[in-house]
């Protein structure tokens, strides 16, 4: 089987399933884009501990881990089953980088999970894991974390790192298709031409060398998974934009796919 792409995608706020706009038909047509995975390997902005931490559960519940949102929100679930199997390989994959971890039999999807892969795969028949992030840790780390990850690839495992490219929770605004201000976009489209440059060491300084980064990003776990994602397609690894658009003014909703090989 030809290695898959790695994934980041930006979730955006909890009602993505509920909205039908760019970011909704961009994700209708992932599938298109690759072969259906036999796993998927989740590491989302919503789910950080001190130690990497992977969620081995059979039937992993549907966790609404927000408030404020219409009550249909709160009525979705999203029963794609879990993977021990997959937990267990990634934990011998972490292990064997030499980096300590542990398992959560309890852990169910939180919103960066479930949220797109209810858009993308609706019909839930692939298995999902999640792998923590470690907030208090940097760029150089994940990136490290997604290291170990990298040969998942090669068995049919998509990777996603499910955060928001832009994700200032004080500056959104209530229209769901406001325009972003100017400072939203300035980082954004430094993050692009930073991956389209394939500058990593740049990338991972970003919050010394990008616009606005603490204003976009004023704590790190939305743009962590991003980290993991490019670590985990290897060190020659290519980058590109799989979607652009904003929603609610603060959220860049930008894609991309990282690979070390041709991918169109
Ligand atoms: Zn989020």
């Amino acid at each position: 089987m030809d290695s898959l792409p790695t994934l980041f995608i930006s979730h955006g706020a909890p009602d993505l399933p509920l909205q039908d706009g760019a970011v909704t038909a961009f994700l209708k047509s992932l599938h298109q884009h690759f072969p259906k995975p036999k796993a998927i390997l989740v590491i989302s902005a919503h789910w950080y501990s001190a130690m990497p931490t992977v969620s081995t559960a059979v039937a992993p519940r549907t966790i609404h881990d927000f408030s404020g949102f219409p009550a249909a929100l709160y009525k979705l679930n999203y029963p794609a089953p879990g993977s021990p199997e997959l937990g267990d390989r990634v934990v011998t994959l972490l292990k064997q980088a030499g980096i300590p971890c542990q398992t959560d039999s309890a852990r169910g999807f939180d919103h960066g999970t479930w949220t797109p892969l209810m858009v993308a795969y609706p019909a839930a028949d692939i298995p999902v894991v999640q792998l923590s992030i470690q907030y208090y840790r940097d760029a150089t780390y994940h990136w490290q974390l997604g290291q170990a990850l990298e040969p998942l690839r090669q068995e049919g495992v998509l990777i996603i790192g499910s955060g928001s490219a832009t994700h200032n929770l004080h500056a959104f605004s209530a229209q769901y298709d406001a325009a972003p201000p100017s400072w939203v976009q300035q980082f954004d489209v430094w993050l692009r031409e930073a991956i389209a440059q394939q500058d990593w060491q740049r990338l991972m300084q970003y919050r010394q060398l990008a616009p606005y980064a603490h204003e976009n990003h004023p704590t790190e776990e939305h743009l962590l998974p991003l980290f993991v994602a490019l670590g985990a397609a290897g060190s020659q690894a290519k980058g590109i934009q799989l979607h652009q658009s904003y929603t609610y003014g603060a959220f860049s909703m930008a894609a991309y796919a990282f690979t070390s090989l041709n991918f169109h």
